[in-house]
C-alpha cells in the first residue's frame, strides 16, 4: 500500500458508508487519492428500496459522499449491500473488481446498536448487533482476502471504545466490539505474510444517529451535557476523524493489529 499519506491510485470499500462514520471515513480516502466503493444496506434508490419496509435512510448519505469523493477527482461508485447477506457481499466484491480491477483498502464500518440489560434482552435483540457487527465483517473480510494480498492492501475494522471497556445496558454492543479487536489482531497475523495490515478505529462519541435516536434518549441529560461530563477534552469526536485514522493506518505498513482510540481522553480516567 501506498505511502506519504497518498492512495493515489488505490481502490477502497466502505461499507456502512451511508452513514455518518463511514462517510466520513469514505471522504477522507476520496482525499487522499483512493477510488471508493460506498457500499451500505438500502444505498441505492431503487424500486425495491422504495417498496421495502425500511427507511432508505442511506441514499442521501451515500450521494452526498460520493460528491465529496468526485470533488476530489476520485471515482465513487454506490452499491446496496447487506454485509449480513453472503450472497450481496459477495456480489459487492465482484462489481468492485469489475469496476475498478482491484482492491486495496476494505473499511468495515457497518454497524448497529440497541439498548437493553441483559436480562432483559431477547435473543432476536442479541443476534441482530452480533450479525452485523461482527458475523458482516467476517463475511465482508473473507470475500476480500484474495484481492487483498495480491494487492497487499489493508483492513480497517470500525470497533469502538465499547471494545475495551463495558457499559451498562450494552452487553451485546460491547461483546460484539471486542470481538471486532479479537478478529482485528487475528487477521493482522493471518495476512502478515501477504503484507496484508490489519487494524482497528475505536471512536469515542460521534454526533450521530446511534446516539441522537437511541443512546441519549436513554439518558437523562441531552447530548451537550454528556460530552461535557464524560470527555476530558471537552468536545464529542468527528467522522472525518475517524476518516484521518483511516488513511495514517493505509499509508504506514508497519503498522497492524493495533485498536487505536480516538476518544478525547474518555477511557483515561475513572472519574
Ligand atoms: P450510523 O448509523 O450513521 O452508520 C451506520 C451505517 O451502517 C448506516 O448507514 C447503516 O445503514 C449501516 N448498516 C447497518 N446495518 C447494515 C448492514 N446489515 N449492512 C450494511 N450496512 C449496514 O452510525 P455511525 O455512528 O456512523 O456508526 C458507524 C460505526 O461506528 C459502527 O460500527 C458503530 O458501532 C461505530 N461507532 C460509533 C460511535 C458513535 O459515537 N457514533 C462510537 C463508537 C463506534
Amino acid at each position: 500500500m501506498a505511502e506519504n499519506n497518498s492512495l493515489e491510485g488505490a481502490v477502497s470499500i466502505v461499507t456502512g458508508a451511508g452513514g455518518q462514520i463511514g462517510g466520513g471515513i469514505a471522504s477522507e480516502l476520496g482525499a487522499a487519492g483512493s477510488d471508493v466503493v460506498i457500499a451500505d444496506v438500502d444505498a441505492l434508490d431503487t424500486d425495491y428500496n422504495q417498496q421495502s419496509s425500511r427507511e432508505v435512510g442511506g441514499v442521501e448519505r451515500a450521494q452526498e459522499v460520493a460528491g465529496h469523493i468526485e470533488d476530489h477527482g476520485q471515482r465513487a461508485h454506490i452499491v446496496d449491500c447487506d454485509v449480513t447477506k453472503p450472497d450481496r457481499v459477495q456480489a459487492m466484491i465482484e462489481e468492485t473488481i469489475d469496476e475498478f480491477g482491484r482492491l486495496d483498502l476494505l473499511c468495515n464500518n457497518a454497524g448497529v446498536i440497541t439498548v437493553a440489560p441483559v436480562e432483559e434482552m431477547d435473543e432476536a435483540e442479541w443476534d441482530s448487533v452480533m450479525d452485523v457487527n461482527v458475523k458482516g465483517m467476517f463475511l465482508v473480510s473473507r470475500a476480500a482476502i484474495p484481492h487483498l494480498r495480491e494487492s497487499g492492501g489493508s483492513i480497517i475494522n470500525t470497533a469502538s471504545i465499547a471494545g475495551s471497556i463495558g457499559a451498562a445496558g450494552l452487553g451485546h454492543y460491547c461483546a460484539s466490539k471486542h470481538a471486532v479487536i479479537g478478529l482485528t489482531k487475528t487477521l493482522a497475523l493471518e495476512l502478515a505474510e501477504d503484507d496484508v495490515t490489519v487494524n482497528a478505529i475505536c471512536p469515542g462519541i460521534v454526533d450521530t444517529p446511534m446516539w441522537e435516536d437511541v443512546l441519549t434518549p436513554t439518558l437523562d441529560e441531552s447530548y451537550e451535557e454528556t460530552i461535557e461530563r464524560v470527555i476530558p477534552l471537552g468536545r464529542d469526536q468527528t467522522p472525518e476523524d475517524m476518516g484521518r485514522l483511516a488513511v495514517f493506518y493505509a499509508t504506514n505498513p508497519n503498522i497492524t493489529g493495533e485498536a487505536l482510540k480516538i476518544d478525547g481522553g474518555i477511557t483515561q480516567s475513572i472519574i
